[in-house]
C-alpha cells in the first residue's frame, strides 16, 4: 500500500516547500521605527499564543509527513519569550537545520543556553554603528548590549552568524561600507535587506528602498567584490576579492526583496504567534491551525490545512505595482 501521508507540499507554480518560520511572540524589548510605533501596540493576548508543545506538533508535522528541512524561530523578539531554549531542543530534535532571528540586545546572557540546546545558526539584526542613530532607528540605548550580544554569539560557537541591515535611504545608507569593515574585522557576514511596506507606521515609500546594486557598488569602491552563485538562498552573496578581513568575515550579502524579488525560488510557509499559517510574508489571507490544534484535529487535519495554504500561493509580491495589497498585519505581528 502506498503511504499517502508523507507528500511534498508543492504549489499552483511547482514551488516545493521545506522552509518554516516560527513567530514565537508579536512582543519585543524595542520598537524600530520600520516596524513598530512607539506606544500602542495591541498584543495578542498570551492565551491565544501557541503553547511549546503546540509548535513543535506543527513541526513534526511538516518534518515527518511534508518533508521540511529548515526551521527559523522568529518574533516580534523570540528572545523574549520565556524560556525559548526549550523550545529550541525540542525542535532540534527533529533534526532540522534550526536558526534564529534576534535583535541581539539578551543574547550575552542566552547565546549559550541557546547553542546548547541545539540552534545552529543567528541572524543578528542591526541597522546602525552609530550609538545616537542606533537609538533613533531603535528608540533604545542598547547598541553596546547589542555588540555583546554578537560576541557572545560568536563565542557560544552559533555558526554561522550573520548581521541583517536594513538600508533606508537618508537613515543609514550611509553605513555600508562601515558594515563591511565591521564585518570583516569581526567575522560576521553582513546581509543588507531592503526596506519593505510592512512598517506599522504606513509611512514606506518606495524613495526609501536603498537598492542593491547601490550597496554592492559603495562597497565594491573599497572591498572590491566578486559574485558567489545564488542557488536557491534569497541573498545575492559577494566575496571579497582580497579573501576578507583580519576576523574572518569574507562575504557580504543583500536580500533585494523589494528590487528583485526572490519569489520564483521561495520555499517557505509561515506560522505566526496566535498559530496561522500564511504562505507569504505578504499574505492578505491566513489559515487558522490553532482551531484544529484546540479542537483535536489529527495530523491529518492539520496536513490538510497547510496543504490548502500553500496551493493558494501566489506568484509573488507586487510592491510597487497598481495591484499591490498591504497586509493588514506588520512585520512584528507575522514574524519577519
Ligand atoms: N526582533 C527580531 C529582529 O529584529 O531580528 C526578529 C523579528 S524582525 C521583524 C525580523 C527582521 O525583519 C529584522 O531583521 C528586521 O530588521 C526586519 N524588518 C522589520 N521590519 C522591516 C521592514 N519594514 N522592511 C524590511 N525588513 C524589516
Ligand atoms: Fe522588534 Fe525586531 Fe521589530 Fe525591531 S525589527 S521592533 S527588534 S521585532
Amino acid at each position: 500500500m502506498v503511504d499517502d501521508s508523507r507528500r511534498e507540499l508543492v504549489d499552483g507554480f511547482g514551488r516545493v516547500h521545506r522552509d518554516l518560520r516560527i513567530s514565537v511572540t508579536d512582543r519585543c524589548n524595542f520598537r524600530c521605527t520600520y516596524c513598530m510605533p512607539e506606544e500602542g501596540m495591541v498584543w495578542q493576548p498570551r492565551e491565544e499564543l501557541l503553547t511549546f508543545e503546540e509548535i513543535e506538533r506543527v513541526a513534526r508535522v511538516l518534518v515527518e509527513r511534508h518533508g521540511f528541512e529548515s526551521i527559523r524561530l522568529t518574533g516580534g523578539e523570540p528572545t523574549v519569550r520565556a524560556h525559548l531554549p526549550v523550545l529550541v531542543a525540542k525542535l532540534a530534535a527533529l533534526g532540522v537545520d534550526l536558526a534564529l532571528t534576534t535583535n541581539g540586545a539578551t543574547l550575552a546572557a542566552v547565546a549559550d543556553d541557546l547553542a546548547a540546546a541545539g540552534l545552529g545558526r543567528i541572524n543578528i539584526s542591526l541597522d546602525s554603528l552609530r550609538r545616537d542613530r542606533f537609538e533613533a532607528l531603535t528608540r533604545r540605548d542598547e547598541l553596546d548590549r547589542v555588540l555583546a550580544g554578537i560576541d557572545a554569539a560568536v563565542a557560544a560557537g552559533l555558526d554561522p552568524v550573520k548581521l541583517n541591515v536594513v538600508m533606508i535611504r537618508g537613515v543609514n545608507d550611509d553605513e555600508a561600507v562601515d558594515f563591511a569593515t565591521f564585518g570583516r574585522e569581526r567575522g560576521v557576514t553582513v546581509r543588507f535587506i531592503e526596506f519593505m511596506p510592512l512598517d506599522a507606521g504606513q509611512g514606506w515609500s518606495g524613495g526609501q528602498v536603498v537598492s542593491q546594486a547601490e550597496i554592492v557598488g559603495a562597497i565594491d569602491a573599497v572591498y572590491p567584490l566578486e559574485p558567489v552563485p545564488r542557488g536557491s538562498q534569497p541573498a545575492e552573496r559577494f566575496r571579497y576579492r582580497d579573501g576578507g578581513g583580519p576576523g574572518g568575515g569574507a562575504e557580504v550579502g543583500v536580500i533585494p526583496s523589494v528590487t528583485e524579488p526572490f519569489c520564483g525560488s521561495c520555499d517557505r510557509i509561515r506560522l505566526t504567534a496566535d498559530g496561522q499559517v500564511r504562505n507569504c510574508l505578504f499574505a492578505v489571507d491566513e489559515l487558522d491551525l490553532r482551531a484544529v490544534l484546540r479542537s483535536g484535529g489529527s495530523d491529518e487535519d492539520l496536513s490538510r490545512v497547510l496543504e490548502q495554504a500553500v496551493r493558494a500561493k501566489w506568484a509573488g509580491h507586487a510592491i510597487g505595482q497598481v495591484h499591490f495589497i498591504r497586509p493588514h498585519r506588520s512585520m512584528s505581528q507575522i514574524g519577519g
